[in-house]
């Protein structure tokens, strides 16, 4: 039996994908986690992973995580991913995202391809020369551009959804949020903070970034790994995944977890009790990180309606509401909630797709 069937991170994954290119020196995995709504949508993220259990890993996780992400958004995609081992600062090259393009093309439309960490909107527009299953292209081909702003603007409602649901006010003058990365999504998440009254706690590996942040929000700036100890009501996870864990969870000191990184929770089971015991709400990353989601969906579809999207992307405060009725309904964690609610979904939709209709008629 394989490793991959019997890794603890698989969760009924449908395909998974290795590819390799000695030219480029492209290694890469997609995966496909779920189809049962439509064509797996999902980033391609590149990043120097240390092993390939590693990047297995990952891509495992978010493949799953996006299709709880499209079912609750009320989006019709499955869940998808791509890794891409390596440094963006050192390999990326037209080559090597071409190249990558060409095997999602392979694939037919059951993957579609868009921006993560450490890719961007020009390196869709290499992805597009080889195949159309590409979004979040730059406008100039016919994309939206980068889905970062819309990401953010999501976690804010699921941020403003939270403190509604511990306060009964929305209002986040003088509330005290700590981000943990400033890049695409966290410096538009801060600026939304800031001109609502926030006051900011970052930090980043970049100190550049940091500076800004600073510099034009007034922020606080923190050393990496005293974001965690910070006094304040929200800590806003908007770097890299599993940063809540068996080391940093005892010594959160917020009341409120709600950020736009990716599988936020080591370990969705354990960590999400743990939080819901020491009182801390979460407002599940899938859910509120699904911005970006929306505007890639937009340009699939070629509605290129601001006002419209934005009414989907503010959608996200009534959604993360209606996961915490559900989560105290059933006396769960909020993350598990969503997942039960994202699945009751898929379920129901796989039951519409009992009567037969001849495929002409849907296309
Ligand atoms: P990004 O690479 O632009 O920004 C991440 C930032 O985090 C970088 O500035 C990096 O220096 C910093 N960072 C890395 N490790 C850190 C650490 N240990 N402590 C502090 N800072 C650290 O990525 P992004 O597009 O802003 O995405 C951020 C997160 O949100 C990722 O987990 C991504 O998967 C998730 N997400 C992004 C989008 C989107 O639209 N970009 C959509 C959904 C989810």
């Amino acid at each position: 039996m394989s490793t991959v069937f019997k890794h603890p991170s698989f969760k009924k994954h449908e395909q998974i994908i290795y590819c390799h290119d000695e030219y480029s020196g492209l290694n890469a995995i997609i995966a496909i986690h779920n189809t049962q709504l439509g064509s797996a949508l999902g980033g391609c993220r590149m990043y120097p992973y240390a092993t390939e259990q590693e990047a297995l890993n990952d891509v495992l996780r978010l493949s799953e995580s996006m299709t709880y992400k499209s079912a609750i958004a009320n989006l019709n995609f499955g869940g998808g991913k791509a890794v891409i081992i390596g440094d963006p600062r050192k390999i990326s090259s037209e080559t090597l995202f071409r190249t990558f393009g060409r095997f999602v093309n392979s694939l037919n439309g059951r993957y579609i391809t868009a921006e993560d960490v450490g890719t961007n909107e020009k390196f869709m527009a290499w992805i597009r020369i080889e195949t159309k299953h590409v979004v979040g292209i730059p406008s100039y081909i016919g994309g939206l551009g980068d889905p970062s702003p819309w990401t953010a603007h999501g976690t804010l409602m699921g941020i403003l959804a939270s403190l509604k649901k511990q306060t009964g006010s929305e209002n986040l003058d003088g509330i005290k949020v700590a981000v943990q990365g400033i890049g695409h999504v966290g410096y538009h998440l801060c600026r939304e903070l800031f001109e609502r009254g926030a006051k900011l706690f970052v930090s980043d590996i970049n100190k550049e970034l940091t500076k800004k942040a600073a510099e034009q929000f007034n922020a606080t700036v923190i050393p990496l790994n005293k974001i965690y100890d910070q006094d304040v009501d929200v800590f806003s996870p908007c770097a890299l995944g599993a940063v809540i864990n068996d080391q940093t969870i005892d010594r959160l000191k917020c009341s409120i977890v709600s950020g736009a990184a990716n599988n936020i929770l080591a370990d969705e089971e354990k960590h999400g009790k743990k939080l819901q015991k020491k009182g801390i709400l979460y407002a599940p990353d899938f859910v509120v990180n699904a911005g970006g989601l929306l505007d890639v969906a937009s340009e699939f579809f070629h509605v290129h309606q601001l006002e419209f999207l934005k009414t989907k992307v503010e959608e996200i405060y009534q959604t993360t509401l209606a996961i915490f009725e559900t989560a105290d309904q059933k006396n769960m964690p909020s993350n598990l909630a969503a997942i039960h609610l994202a699945k009751e979904r898929i379920e129901a939709v796989r039951q519409v797709k009992n009567i037969y209709t001849h495929r002409r008629h849907r296309e």
